[in-house]
C-alpha cells in the first residue's frame, strides 16, 4: 500500500497542472536521412546489396516532382492523378526507366477513361463577427458534389465525434456539420462507424471531417457517398474551428462559406505499361506497381514504383539462362479514380497468369515509422510496420517470411486474409505476395520523400529479389494454394 501511495505522489507531481515556460523544441542531432538504421546482411545475401536504396529513393523524388510540376499548373486537386498529364508523364517515365534497365516489349496499353471527377477550385472560409478562419487545409473527399456556381452560407455547429449519443436530439438541416474522428487509418465512409452518413440523415448541407492527427495536413478520402459537399480537415484547422464555434456558443452561430467547382472530365485515357525480362522457361513471376497517387504520393505508390524498378534493374544484370521464369513487370493505372482500369482488364484476362508461379504486388514499401504524441507527430529512424499478405502453400510462406527476416523487413504478427489494394481484382489467379504500409500520413500532402527511409526500400526489394530467387528452385504447382486457401 505505502509503495503505490508513492508511486501515486510522484506521478501527481509529474502531472502538475502548473503552467511552465515553452521551452524551445529540441532539434534532431543528425538529419534523418543520414541516422537510418541499416539491417546488416549476411554474407550469402551478399549479391542482393547491389540494389541500392539512395538509388531507389532518387525514383521516390522523381515522381514526386512530376506530382509537383502538375500542381505548381495550377490544379488545386494534385498529384499522378489517373487520366491527367501526372498520369501519361509518368507513364512515359517509367517505359524510359524499363527500356534502360534492359525489359523488352516495352509498352503502354491505353484505356479509355469515364468522365472522371475533377474538382476545379474550392474555398471555405468561416467567420464569427468580426473573425474570418480561412480552412485552407479543406480537400474535398473523392467524388464530393459541388456547390454549384453559387457559394453555400451555412451555419456552422459542431457534433465532437458524431456518436449517436452526440447526434442524439440534434437538428442539422442546412447546417455546416464539423465532426473529429480517432479512426486515424480510416480515409473513407466507414470512419467513426458511418458517421457521413448519420449526419447527412439528420439533413446537413455540408460535411467536414478532421483526423485527429497532429498537423496541418490536407488529407484525401475516399468517397464517402454523401450528397452534400463534404471536406476532410487538417487537426490545425479542425481545432481552429472548434474553437470558433464553443466561443460563439449562446450568441450569433459562425457560418462557413463554401464554394466548390466540380467537373466530370471526359475522353481521358489512362494507361499500363508493360516490360518483360524473359527467362529461360515461359513459366512467369508478374510484378506490379500502381502508378497514381494523391498530392507527392511519395510512399503511395512511389516507393512501391521504385521498388519494382529496382527489381527489374537487379535481375536484368542476371544472365537470362540464369533466371528460371519470365518476368512480366506492370505498371498499372491505379485505384485512386474508383474504376481501376488495369486492375479491371487483367481481372478480364485470366490467361494472363495461367503459368504465373508468383504475383508481386509493389505497393507503399517503405515509410518512416511515424510515433503520435501529445499535439506533435515525431518521426523515427526506423521504418514502419508493414501490413503483408501471402497466398499459396507452406513452401510460399516459408520462403516469403525468410526473405523479410534476411533484410529486416517489420511486419504485423498476423497477416491480412486479403491484399487490401491494387491486386484485389486479380490476386486469386495465381500465388500472390504484398507487402503494404498505410500510415499516419498516408493520402496526405505530408507524405512527402522526406519520410522515405533509403534503407528500408533497399531491405523490402531486396527481400522480395530473394523471395523471386528462391522460388526458383520450386514448381509452380508447389507454390500454389491448397484447396480452400486464402
Ligand atoms: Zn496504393
Amino acid at each position: 500500500m505505502k509503495k503505490t501511495f508513492i508511486g501515486f505522489v510522484v506521478a501527481s507531481a509529474a502531472f502538475s497542472q502548473t503552467p511552465r515556460a515553452p521551452q524551445p523544441p529540441m532539434k534532431a542531432l543528425h538529419p534523418l536521412d543520414e541516422s537510418y538504421l541499416n539491417w546488416p546482411v549476411t554474407p550469402e545475401n551478399k549479391a542482393y546489396t547491389s540494389i541500392d536504396g539512395q538509388h531507389l529513393k532518387g525514383y521516390v523524388e522523381e515522381q514526386a516532382a512530376i506530382s509537383r510540376r502538375y500542381r505548381d499548373k495550377g490544379h488545386q486537386f494534385w498529384g499522378r492523378i489517373i487520366g491527367t498529364e501526372a498520369d501519361n508523364e509518368n507513364a512515359q517515365w517509367m517505359m524510359a526507366k524499363m527500356k534502360a534497365a534492359g525489359l523488352t516489349d516495352v509498352h503502354q496499353q491505353l484505356f479509355d477513361l469515364p468522365p472522371q471527377w475533377m474538382p476545379q477550385s474550392w474555398s471555405v472560409v468561416a467567420s464569427a463577427g468580426e473573425r474570418t478562419l480561412k480552412l485552407d487545409s479543406a480537400q474535398p473527399t473523392h467524388r464530393s458534389v459541388g456547390t454549384g456556381p453559387e457559394a453555400l452560407n451555412l451555419e456552422a455547429v459542431d457534433v465532437a465525434f458524431a456518436s449517436s449519443a452526440d447526434l442524439a436530439n440534434r437538428d442539422l438541416r442546412g447546417k455546416a456539420v464539423f465532426f473529429y474522428s480517432t479512426d486515424f487509418f480510416s480515409r473513407h465512409v466507414t470512419v467513426n462507424d458511418g458517421a457521413f452518413k448519420k449526419i447527412e440523415d439528420l439533413g446537413a448541407s455540408a460535411i467536414f471531417v478532421t483526423l485527429m492527427i497532429p498537423g496541418d495536413m490536407k488529407m484525401q478520402f475516399y468517397p464517402v457517398n454523401s450528397k452534400v459537399p463534404t471536406f476532410a480537415l487538417s487537426y490545425k484547422d479542425g481545432l481552429a474551428m472548434r474553437d470558433l464555434i464553443g466561443a460563439a456558443r449562446g450568441g450569433t452561430a459562425p457560418h462557413v462559406k463554401v464554394a466548390m467547382d466540380v467537373k466530370m472530365v471526359p475522353d481521358e485515357k489512362t494507361s499500363t505499361v508493360w516490360g518483360t525480362l524473359p527467362g529461360a522457361t515461359d513459366e512467369t513471376v508478374i510484378v506490379t506497381a500502381h502508378r497514381d497517387g494523391w498530392f507527392e504520393g511519395a510512399n503511395d505508390n512511389g516507393t512501391g514504383v521504385a521498388t519494382m524498378l529496382g527489381l527489374a534493374e537487379y535481375f536484368a544484370k542476371i544472365p537470362q539462362a540464369q533466371r528460371k521464369r519470365t518476368i512480366i513487370f506492370l505498371g498499372t493505372s491505379g485505384h485512386h479514380d474508383g474504376t481501376a482500369e488495369s486492375g479491371t482488364w487483367l481481372s478480364q484476362h485470366k490467361e494472363i497468369f495461367a503459368k504465373t508461379a508468383l504475383l508481386i504486388n509493389c505497393e507503399h514499401t517503405a515509410a518512416t515509422q511515424l510515433v503520435q504524441g501529445n499535439q506533435i507527430i515525431t518521426k523515427s529512424n526506423w521504418a514502419s510496420t508493414l501490413t503483408w499478405y501471402v497466398g499459396g502453400s507452406k513452401k510460399l510462406e516459408e520462403i516469403t517470411m525468410k526473405g523479410y527476416s534476411a533484410f529486416g523487413v517489420p511486419t504485423q504478427e498476423i497477416p491480412a486474409r486479403s491484399p487490401a489494394g491494387e491486386i484485389g481484382r486479380i490476386y486469386m489467379n495465381s500465388p500472390a505476395i504484398q507487402l503494404i504500409d498505410t500510415g499516419l500520413y498516408w493520402h496526405s500532402d505530408y507524405e512527402t520523400p522526406d519520410i522515405i527511409p533509403a534503407p528500408a526500400l533497399a531491405n523490402v526489394t531486396r527481400a522480395y529479389a530473394k523471395i523471386i530467387t528462391d522460388i526458383g528452385a520450386v514448381d509452380l504447382k508447389d507454390l500454389q494454394r491448397p484447396a480452400g486457401g486464402y
